[in-house]
């Protein structure tokens, strides 16, 4: 943070050279190639005499564009613009009613350096903030294409400029933009909390200022100062690529990459992934086309039907493949690369790639080998996924099933999805009014209703009811008809427990309403008869889960074309981070052990490998999921839909199980050594030694992990520790790599998540000193911010700022969270912040002494609200010996120690069971009160207890309340205070 302390002392050094506003020639600033001019428009910058920057703008306004708080076009009218003594700095101050800003624009041989701070009065109402960082001129990106660039440095969009300007963002915000020109390329990149985006500006209303904007918008706080900074460099266009050569062996030069005319999206997509793969191979671009004969000629590379219209594939291989499957030819100077359908084709143009040595590894990891000189000698891939459902995050490279394969109501402006059908099947808005009778019969006598206040509604219906049962039947087709050319639609009742209790129904159990597989089972095949007559092909997803269809059936077995999603779901499967063989599994295991008996062909699975609840912790499902597909494969099951996967290893495992899935015996070592050399690069050695520790520990020390719920435990003190060595190795080997730096740290980010949310000054179990802690806590705050990590978990489980206070007691202001202050601070001094917002935290000033906050409280429950029986007041509380929680203490800071006698005056409460509980007070380690509290039970009491003299000194003192008994009862046994107050007389 030494650049911002400069910034301000440049800042207080130009004080004296405010040159009268606005004397523009005055307000210019050159280094090396560049200058800056501060103009009415902006900042105007010019490279090499040439106008790079049109100008810019920060507008600030009032909720709903009624007015602006801050605004550069007025400041430039009424601020003062100075420029800095050795004239490389250029600063714009102004006042406004409600706030001030500064802006100013830096210089130096590498670039400019523009910074904006904004500081808004108290209470100031804040709207729509508009950013117009950087404004290059058209005529400067004509031809030029716009990449956005994340916080790993990695390039995550890339577009041509189209020729005639659209007004609005171009693409997704990113730390960087770099706009390549056929002149220069032109990066913008932020230093601060600030995602830019690129915004086409080339249109009449913008007037003068017509061009492509780096775009971005400040966050900006009431009686707080935002601050963001932004680089604009030059360097040199990149070099026009060198034009090799493709040739189709025996000799001859390849021209184009063919379809036939009016191909599927897909076959196109293969198309252009071809020749854009073989362009960044070799520089040569071949031509796109589409063949509408029988006759592809020599030195084409025909795809998809085209392949076998022209006889270069014949039909029967393709049976061979089917259904996801592909075989690609490179023989007599063509190729040809076709799938039994068009997703095979796909499939197949990637299987290409990977044989002349391209490799996908992850979105933004992958291996593009350049030759000059390429020769395709004859050979031939043909090969079909093991899975033919694998929905794993959908990505085509890695041979997922993707999401349009799978039919989906929502497309088609229905409720419901694949996993739980029911309400696309038996709408309840629609039919819940005029037939309840189609709906669940609930424990209470009636079906399925709304209730007040309820925040999900799980549509669960009467599965015995013929007319549902045709309902169903003809509502599936009806979508069948809409997305046919998707091969997996689902049958199935909504998520939770509401499973009908009728007479009928109970009658299809096998243990009524206890066991109801072959209830649904009953139901579906009727569905899947329907289906059947009219599209044989198509697939009926269905589930086996939670208690009420995870048993096997026992008379009915599935349809042919009807597939049972197996889930080894909590509580059958409770435990995530181990194979079938955990003892917390059993269940899980028999139940899949009797599916697979009575009907493997029909047999899928729908697996859980990540937390739902708390996304950060690690959670070491890796093996435990290898194994399970190595049992899946030999029992020949041959679907597979993942529930999510971990947030840590995420890309790692994505590609494993991917491989996996099309080829079970793969060597998963040896993918996994593959994966991290591209991956983490040069820190694959010490990411690799991480990886096995974890999986070690999740073994060895029997942690097991389930997906519904935390999974405290596994990151020991002494996990941290090893951990965090291993991360040190790590990232000084990826040192100036700054992708493979990233990834390590993203790892590295779970674990000091759950370090610091296990162990903390809060819960007063830290095991590393507070320094330590501040130093840890600090280095999450920083990779939370480069992540732009919003949420840590599910719901209430996930905003930071309610995090750190959980944690640190310390409460961050701002939205983001990283645009806080408090963070930068943190980021400045760990240690000495944490300090100082605990003092703040821990006490304040009232008549007659201090109130010790609840806040400063340690080693308690709360503080929290509490209400039963009593004015509801904020309090904290502690429970008997015999709990986690029998001791609280918190610290008052006093600069002298105080010459009058004091008392302690608390407001409290005993438990609401008969008798008090024995209650210890000390201070600074002297016995205060001991005995029986003399508070009342349900309601707030106050009483006074004098202090020894002496007792309380200069600096910090300690008062600490402890419970002198065992807890009776899991709610018995507690004290609890609203109010603690040191009062001297
Ligand atoms: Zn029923
Ligand atoms: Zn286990």
């Amino acid at each position: 943070m030494l650049s911002r302390r400069t910034g301000f002392l440049l800042l207080a050094l130009s004080v004296g050279a405010l040159s009268a506003a606005p004397d523009h020639d005055a307000s210019r600033v050159s280094a090396g190639d560049f200058t800056v001019a501060a103009t009415e428009r902006g900042f105007v910058i010019l490279y090499r005499g040439e106008t790079v920057c049109l100008g810019s703008y920060v507008n600030g306004f009032r909720p709903g564009y009624k007015g602006t708080l801050v605004s550069s076009g007025e400041g430039w009218k009424t601020g003062t613009v100075s420029r800095s003594e050795e004239g490389r700095t250029i600063t714009l101050q102004a006042a406004f009613p409600e706030g001030t800003l500064t802006y100013s624009a830096m210089v130096s041989e590498a670039g400019v350096r523009v910074t904006a701070r904004v500081s808004l009065a108290e209470g100031a109402a804040v709207g729509p903030v508009e950013y117009a960082a950087f404004q290059l001129p058209p005529s400067l990106t004509e031809r030029a294409t716009v990449e956005v660039v994340n916080a790993a440095g990695m390039v995550t969009d890339s577009l041509p400029v189209p020729s005639v300007g659209k007004r609005g963002a171009m693409a997704g915000s990113g730390e960087a933009l770099v706009f390549k020109t056929p002149a220069m390329n032109l990066t913008v990149s932020s230093a601060s909390p600030l995602g830019l985006y690129p915004f086409d500006a080339r249109v009449a209303q913008y007037g003068t200022q017509q061009g492509l904007w780096a775009f971005g918008s400040i966050p900006l706080t009431p009686g707080r100062e935002s601050a963001s900074v932004v680089e604009l460099q030059v360097a040199p266009p990149d070099p026009t690529p060198v034009v090799g050569t493709i040739t189709l062996a025996p000799g001859v030069r390849a021209t184009a990459v063919a379809t036939v005319a009016d191909p599927t999206a897909r076959e196109r997509l293969a198309a252009d992934e071809i020749a854009a793969y073989l362009k960044r191979i070799t520089g040569k671009e071949l031509t796109r086309t589409e063949v509408a004969g029988e006759v592809v000629l020599e030195g084409v590379i025909a795809v998809g039907t085209l392949a076998t219209d022209a006889g270069l594939i014949a039909p029967d291989e393709l049976k061979k493949v089917r259904p996801d499957g592909y075989v690609v030819r490179a023989a007599a100077g063509r190729v040809a690369v076709c799938g039994w359908r068009d997703l095979g084709t796909v499939y197949g143009a990637y299987a290409l790639l990977q044989h002349l040595g391209v490799r996908f590894y992850a979105p933004g990891c992958e291996v593009v080998p350049t030759v000059r000189d390429l020769t395709l000698e004859p050979f031939e891939l043909a090969a079909k996924p093991a899975y033919e459902l694998r929905v794993v995050t959908g990505d085509l490279k890695l041979g997922h099933t993707p999401s349009a394969d799978l039919g989906n109501p929502r497309e088609i402006g229905e409720a419901g999805n694949v996993v739980h059908s029911a309400e696309y099947l038996a709408p309840y808005e629609k039919y819940g009014e005029t037939h309840p009778e189609y709906f669940a019969l609930q424990k209470d006598g009636q079906r399925l209703h709304h209730r007040p206040n309820e925040t999900r509604f799980d549509v669960h219906l009467c599965l015995s009811n013929p007319e549902v049962r045709a309902l169903s039947a003809e509502r599936l087709l009806a979508l069948i008809e809409k997305q046919k050319d998707r091969t997996f639609f689902g049958v199935s009742q909504g998520d939770g427990f509401a499973w009908c209790e009728c007479k009928a129904c109970k009658a299809l159990d096998a243990v009524p309403g206890v066991d109801m597989t072959d209830r649904l089972l009953d139901y579906v095949n009727v569905v899947a008869r329907e289906v059947a007559v009219k599209y044989p092909d198509k697939r009926i997803l269905t589930l086996a889960y939670t208690n009420a269809t995870s048993p096997p059936p026992t008379k009915v077995l599935p349809e042919a074309n009807v597939r049972v999603q197996y889930c080894p779901y909590p509580r059958r499967t409770n435990c995530q981070s181990h194979d079938f063989t955990c003892e917390q599994n059993q269940q899980g295991f028999a139940d899949l052990t009797g599916w697979i008996a009575k009907c493997p062909d029909n047999l899928y699975i729908f697996d859980y490998s990540r937390g739902y609840k708390i996304w950060y912790e690690p959670f070491g499902s890796f093996y435990a999921m290898k194994r399970k597909l190595d049992l899946y494969a030999a029992h020949g099951i041959r679907g597979l839909y993942y529930c999510g996967v971990p947030t840590n290893f995420r890309d790692l495992f994505v590609f494993v199980q991917s491989k996996l899935q099309w080829a079970p015996k793969a060597d998963a070592e040896a993918l996994i050594d593959e994966f991290m050399a591209a991956y983490y690069g040069k820190a694959a050695a010490p990411v690799r030694a991480y990886f096995d520790f974890l999986h070690r520990q999740v073994e060895e020390r029997h942690v097991h992990q389930m997906c519904e719920g935390a999974n405290p435990g596994l990151v020991s003190a002494e996990y941290a520790d090893t951990a965090l060595e291993l991360f040190a190795k790590a990232e000084a080997a990826a040192a100036g790599d700054r992708p493979s730096l990233y990834r390590v740290r993203a790892e590295k980010f779970c674990v000091l998540y759950a370090d610091l949310n296990e162990r903390n000054p809060v819960q007063a179990n830290l095991a590393v000193g507070k320094d330590t802690f501040a130093r840890r806590l600090a280095e999450f705050l920083q990779l939370g911010r480069t992540m732009r990590i919003g949420s840590l978990g599910r719901r209430d489980d996930g905003p930071v700022s309610d995090w750190l206070y959980k944690v640190a007691r310390i409460r961050t202001q701002t939205n983001p969270w990283y645009a806080d202050p408090l963070v930068d601070r943190l980021l400045d001094d760990p240690a000495g912040t944490l300090a100082a917002e605990e003092q703040l935290g821990a006490q304040t000033k009232t008549a007659g002494g201090w109130l010790v906050l609840l806040d400063g409280f340690r080693g308690c429950l709360g503080p929290q609200e509490y209400s039963n029986d009593c004015p509801p007041r904020r309090a904290v509380w502690i429970y008997g010996k015999n709990t986690k929680t029998p001791a609280m203490w918190a610290q008052l800071h006093l600069d002298s120690a105080p010459t009058r006698q004091a008392r302690l005056v608390l407001t409290a409460q005993d438990d609401d069971k008969p008798g008090a509980v024995e209650l210890f007070v000390t201070l600074n380690g002297r016995e205060v009160f001991r005995g029986p509290n003399p508070f009342k039970e349900r309601g707030w009491s106050t009483t006074e207890f004098p202090l020894p003299a002496g007792v309380l000194r200069q600096g910090e003192n300690e008062i600490r309340f402890a419970t002198l008994a065992d807890s009776v009862a899991p709610d018995a046994g507690w004290f609890m205070m609203a109010e603690c107050k040191v009062l001297f007389e």
